[in-house]
C-alpha cells in the first residue's frame, strides 16, 4: 500500500507516518517527488488495519498497490527514476547509449573498443568479463583480469563502465572495478545474486531473462530496490518465441508497458535481441522512436575473429553509422543525444 501526502506535508507528519509503520514492524520507504511524498509500506498491511492512517495529518490518500512489485511501481515513484552511473544519468533528457564488445578479450582489443565508442558518441562502455555461455566448452571471459582492463579503459577514456557478473565472487570483484553491474538474462531470476547485487549500492543493469513476463521482469527488479538499493535501469533484450530468424524476438513493446507500470527507466539490446549484424541498426531506430532511454550495443575491432557473439557484433564503422541514424529520432523524442 501507498501513503499519498498532501502537497507540502509537513516533515512532522510524514516522521508520524514512518513511525507508525516501523512501530508495526513494517517497512517504511519514502519517495520524495517534485510536488508530492509517497511513502510505501512494505510487508504485512493488514498489521496498520487499526491505526486510521487516512485521517492523520497531512496524509492525502492511501492507495492500494496489487501488484506483487511495490518499490518498482509507478504508483510508488510517479515521476520517472534517473539513475547515475559515474557521471553519465540514465532516465533522464539523454538518450545513452553503452556500447562494447561481447566479452572482454584483451586489453588491446577493450582499449582500442573504448576510444572507438567514446568516438562514435557512445556514453558507456559495456564488456563481459564472466560469460554465461550456453556451451561450457566456449570462451567463458577473462574474469577478474578482465575487469581490470575494464577500469583501465575507464580511466583511459572516462567513460564510466559496465560488466556482467554472474556469482558472489564476480560480483565480489567487480565492486572494486566497475561502475555498473549488468546481470544477466539467464540470472534474472537466481533471486540470491540480485540481493546480493543490490546490496552493493552500485547501480545494475537487469536484463529481461529469456521467457520472462514484464511482471517477473519487475519482482526482479524488486528484489534488488528492497535491498536499499533503487538504483536499477532494466534491459530489453528479447525473449524466446517460434520464430528462429533471429535468436531472439524484439519484445519492443516492452518499453511503452514498462514506462506505463514503472518509474524505472529502460533501455533496448537490439544486438542479443536479433542476433544478426544487419538488423541491429533497425532494431535500435525503433526502440528509440518507442520511448526507450538508451541502448546497448555490441561492437568488436573485428567481429569475424571475436571469441563471442561475432555474428551480431558491429564494427566500428557501423556503430558511428548507427549512432548518426538514431541522433534525429532521439531529437523527435525530446532526448539529447
Ligand atoms: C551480454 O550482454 O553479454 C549478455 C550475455 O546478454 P544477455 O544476458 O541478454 O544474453
Ligand atoms: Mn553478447
Amino acid at each position: 500500500m501507498i501513503i499519498v501526502m498532501k502537497p507540502n506535508a509537513k516533515r512532522e507528519s510524514i516522521q508520524n507516518i514512518t513511525g507508525i509503520i516501523e512501530g508495526k514492524g513494517l517497512t517504511a520507504h519514502i519517495s520524495n517527488g517534485k510536488e508530492v511524498t509517497v511513502i510505501g509500506v512494505v510487508g504485512d498491511k493488514s498489521k496498520l488495519q487499526d491505526q486510521n492512517l487516512e485521517i492523520a495529518e497531512d496524509v492525502d490518500k492511501i492507495v492500494p498497490v496489487t501488484e506483487s512489485y511495490k518499490l518498482a511501481n509507478k504508483k510508488f515513484h510517479p515521476e520517472p527514476s534517473v539513475i547515475k552511473v559515474g557521471n553519465v544519468s540514465i532516465g533522464g533528457d539523454e538518450l545513452i547509449v553503452m556500447s562494447g564488445p561481447c566479452a572482454v578479450e584483451s586489453r588491446a582489443q577493450l582499449i582500442e573498443t573504448a576510444h572507438a565508442v567514446k568516438k562514435a558518441g557512445a556514453h558507456i562502455l559495456r564488456g563481459g568479463a564472466y560469460k554465461p555461455r550456453t556451451s561450457p566448452y566456449a570462451f567463458q571471459g577473462l574474469e577478474e583480469e578482465g575487469i581490470k582492463f575494464m577500469k583501465e579503459a575507464r580511466e583511459e577514456t572516462g567513460l564510466p563502465v559496465v560488466c556482467e557478473v554472474t556469482s558472489l565472487a564476480a560480483i565480489e570483484a567487480a565492486v572494486k572495478y566497475v561502475d555498473m553491474l549488468q546481470i544477466g538474462a539467464r540470472n534474472m531470476q537466481n533471486f540470491y545474486l540480485l540481493k546480493e547485487a543490490g546490496k552493493t549500492g552500485l547501480p545494475v543493469l537487469l536484463k529481461r531473462g529469456l521467457s520472462a513476463t514484464i511482471d517477473e521482469w519487475l519482482n526482479a527488479s524488486e528484489y534488488i530496490i528492497a535491498e536499499g538499493n533503487p538504483n536499477v535501469v532494466l534491459c530489453e533484450r528479447g525473449i524466446r518465441t517460434f520464430e528462429t530468424a533471429t535468436r531472439n524476438t524484439l519484445d519492443i513493446s516492452a518499453v511503452p508497458v514498462i514506462k506505463n507500470k514503472s518509474h524505472l527507466p529502460i533501455i533496448v539490446d537490439p544486438s542479443h535481441a536479433s542476433g544478426v549484424r544487419m538488423y541491429v541498426k533497425p532494431l535500435a531506430m525503433s526502440a528509440v522512436a518507442v520511448g526507450a532511454d538508451g541502448l546497448m550495443i555490441e561492437t568488436h575491432p573485428n567481429p569475424a575473429i571475436a571469441l563471442s557473439d561475432g555474428p551480431q557484433s558491429l564494427t566500428f564503422q557501423e556503430l558511428l553509422e548507427l549512432c548518426s541514424k538514431i541522433r534525429p529520432l532521439a531529437a523527435l523524442m525530446g532526448k539529447k543525444f
